[in-house]
């Protein structure tokens, strides 16, 4: 089973020609609502690709708490750990997109920030027998840190998304075994540039200074880089068993490196918002099924690319057929 510890955001996107400047009331040119964050995101890509899932995380006790538990329920997630607080609100983002595709974001925490290390205390049923833990950087990071332990204790395999990209607390590294930035993640942490020639560079550095089992780094559209520091890698994806199940297959271990460079599947792209989610949320899948670091990259790669040619975060998460479908073509 997966747990996704981590955020749940309501975007309200505007879009307009320009900026208003300051004291100005601007027409926007349209509206749109989303159900995000990356919690809840990453819940949702993991349930899709077939794993049993449960997010723990707070909402507040309003009609947006309401939207995203009953989302939740439509992929199966089990809301079940999620704390409603009695007097702040859901969490919302606030987008502004231009003409160019760019956008700037102001983000209200509201409940997310909330949570505290006796919340996480309390979900420790549910922290502690999921076989995966997935982890962001858009809750107070004493919870974080809490959920980690807990996890990493108890034997659960702990994955790190050092997202919103900036410093990152160096006391959560003890309790990281895979740790998944992006582009602008890694130069964050490492002050390297992420340019093809420094991605093993960087890999290798973020592994032995937080002491990971694996580091997998999200490269867009040039894909993903992962560096697998805890097994033979002998697995593959069985196509043929029930969903989630993975084998042995020891023919297939010399196509199994133990660092890869795995190329973007060329797709077409409409919109990149929360591709890193649902890579992140298939990765917890398919580790929690067993598979090896390498493999469940390969799959979360193809869903990474999926999500990219729909719009939204939580809802352009692809399912696992289609995203095996994609790795087969
Ligand atoms: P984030 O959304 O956190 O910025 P990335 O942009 O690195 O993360 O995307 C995550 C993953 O989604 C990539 O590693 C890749 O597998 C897939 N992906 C993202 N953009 C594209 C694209 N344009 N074409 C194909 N795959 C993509």
């Amino acid at each position: 089973d997966v747990c996704v510890l981590g955020s749940f955001m309501k975007d309200l996107v505007a879009r307009a020609e320009r900026r208003p400047m300051p004291g100005e009331t601007l027409h926007g040119t349209g509206f749109a609502e989303f159900l995000g964050g990356k919690g809840v995101n990453q819940a949702i890509a993991a349930a899709r690709m077939g794993a049993r899932t449960a997010i723990v995380g707070m909402i507040g006790d309003d009609r947006y708490g309401e939207e995203f538990l009953e989302l939740l329920k439509t992929d199966g997630v089990d809301t079940d750990w999620v704390v409603r607080h009695p007097e702040l609100g859901t969490g919302v983002g606030l987008p502004l997109v231009l003409p160019d595709g760019s956008n700037s974001i102001i983000i209200v925490s509201r409940a997310n920030s909330a949570i505290t290390a006796a919340d996480i205390e309390a979900a420790s049923p549910v922290l502690t027998s999921s076989a995966v833990l997935s982890v962001q950087l858009e809750l107070p990071v004493e919870a974080s840190r809490a959920a980690l332990q807990l996890a990493s204790a108890a034997g659960v395999t702990t994955i790190l998304t050092p997202a919103p990209a900036g410093p990152v607390d160096s006391s959560l590294a003890a309790f990281v075994d895979i740790l998944v930035p992006n582009e602008v993640e890694a130069a964050a942490l490492t002050g390297l540039d992420c340019n093809d020639s420094q991605v093993p560079v960087i890999a290798r550095r973020l592994a032995d200074d937080w002491d990971l089992r694996g580091c997998v780094i999200t490269l867009g559209s040039r894909g993903a880089y992962v560096l697998d520091r805890s097994g033979d890698g002998a697995f593959v994806i069985d196509r043929s068993a029930p969903a989630g199940a993975f084998v042995v297959d020891r023919s297939a271990r010399a196509g199994s490196g133990r660092e890869l460079r795995i190329p973007a599947h060329p797709v077409a792209t409409v919109d990149t918002v929360g591709a890193g989610d649902a890579f992140c949320g298939s990765l917890a899948a398919s580790l929690a099924a067993g598979a090896p670091l390498a493999d469940a990259v390969r799959l979360a790669n193809a869903a990474g690319a999926l999500s990219t040619t729909m719009h939204g975060a939580a809802t352009s998460c692809p399912d696992r057929s289609a995203a095996l479908a994609l790795l087969d073509s």
